[in-house]
């Protein structure tokens, strides 16, 4: 693919899936660990993709999870080759099937999903330049040799560097480098060094971080967040009823600024608690006459942007509608259809229950509605 310098080189990405990440605990290959809805190994590939300079990208992967890391190699424009019993092993398998004419390749752990299409393209420039590009980060720990429980020697941490991937090579410099060794190696720059090459650094990513142990999963930048959020309204006449963007038959309606749609305010304001965004009362004030007889569905819809520009999607949503009649439960179905497909959520990720409150409080006799939700957010 042609190069930010206007050259086009033959490159590869070989992006290593085989491992069974037993240190993550997890019953299965952590590549197939989902974040935010995504697998490892789609976040992984997706990179690559979008960083627009591979010809071609390859997955190592293990026989058994071959069905499922196929259809992610299809969907990527990806192919896979079986990986080995090592890393060397599924290296030197994916360098034997990229076709003879390769430039560039560039190596990568799948278990960094994180990576930026910015660092894998500068990555690869410094190899046609160079020879190599290497993904690496100053360390900020002060790092000491140790024996023994006892400190040997203390680093000069000034010279020191955390190496991560995508490392990328002169297709026939890392071939010849793998050609020349045996035994397991983590780091492909070390084997390209102990064939004789000079391993060049590009400044990497602390971002770029590595799923290794269980203890990462909590790290990560698909962690997950709640918010909760809760709202009234009393009912007036010639008003029509709204719940979660559907109109309910019913002689009272309810009575606010916009359309007063208790439920889809509740949505809303657990949304935005759950991101850090302020309420509903601030970002649509009842003095704008912008918002007035508005339909929620609308405000709902530039919630939903909110939330998107600042990288955060809903997961599902848990909502109860408090009122002694009309009774719901009939309409329930669509309220639920109605939601979901504002939310683009599965209609099963948004649920909503309705109760009443035993004739007690301005629910109970039948002055108004109350709602309250739960929202699930992830990152
Ligand atoms: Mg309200």
């Amino acid at each position: 693919m042609k190069y930010s310098d206007g050259v086009d080189r033959k490159t590869a990405a070989i992006v290593l899936c085989a491992g069974k990440g037993r240190r993550t605990g997890l019953p299965y290959n952590k590549m197939l660990m989902r974040i935010g809805g995504d697998t490892v190994a789609e976040l992984t590939l997706r990179a690559f993709v979008k960083s627009g300079i591979c010809d071609d990208i390859i997955m190592t992967v293990s026989p058994e999870d071959e069905d499922v890391m196929r259809e992610i190699a299809d969907e990527n424009g990806a192919r896979i080759v079986y990986g080995g019993e090592s890393r060397t092993e599924s290296v030197r398998n994916a360098l034997a099937a990229l076709s003879s004419d390769t430039e560039i390749v560039l190596i990568h752990d799948g278990a960094r999903p994180f990576v930026s299409p910015a660092l894998i393209t500068a990555a690869a420039l410094s190899a046609a330049e160079y020879g190599s590009g290497v993904a690496a980060v100053p360390s900020v720990d002060a790092i000491k040799e140790v024996r023994g429980n006892y400190v040997t020697r203390t680093l000069d941490k000034s010279a020191l560097y955390n190496v991560q991937t995508p490392q990328a090579f002169r297709f026939d410099e890392i071939t010849d480098a793998y050609s020349k060794i045996s035994g397991d190696y983590g780091d492909d720059s070390e084997v390209y060094e102990l064939a004789g090459y000079r391993a060049r650094i590009v400044r990497g990513e602390y971002t770029n971080t590595k799923i290794t142990t269980h203890a990462d999963l909590f790290r990560l930048p698909g962690a997950y967040r709640t918010g909760i959020g809760f709202d009234v309204h009393r009912f007036a006449e010639d008003r029509d009823l709204i719940l979660g963007g559907v109109l309910i038959p019913y002689p009272l309606g309810l009575l606010g600024h916009s359309d007063a749609d208790v439920l889809v305010h509740a949505v809303m304001d657990a949304m935005l608690s759950a991101s850090d965004l302020p309420d509903i009362g601030v970002l649509f004030p009842d003095t704008d006459p912008a918002y007035k007889g508005i339909s929620s569905i609308l405000l709902l819809d530039k919630v939903c942007d909110m939330l998107r520009c600042r990288g955060v999607k809903p997961v599902n949503v848990s909502a109860v509608v408090m009122a002694e009649k009309p009774r719901l439960a009939g309409y329930i179905p669509a309220i639920r259809e109605s939601l979901a497909r504002a939310l683009a959520l599965p209609v099963q990720n948004v649920n909503v229950s309705a109760t009443t409150t035993e004739k007690l409080g301005i629910c109970g006799e039948g002055k108004g509605m109350a709602a309250s939700a739960i929202v699930l957010v992830t990152t």
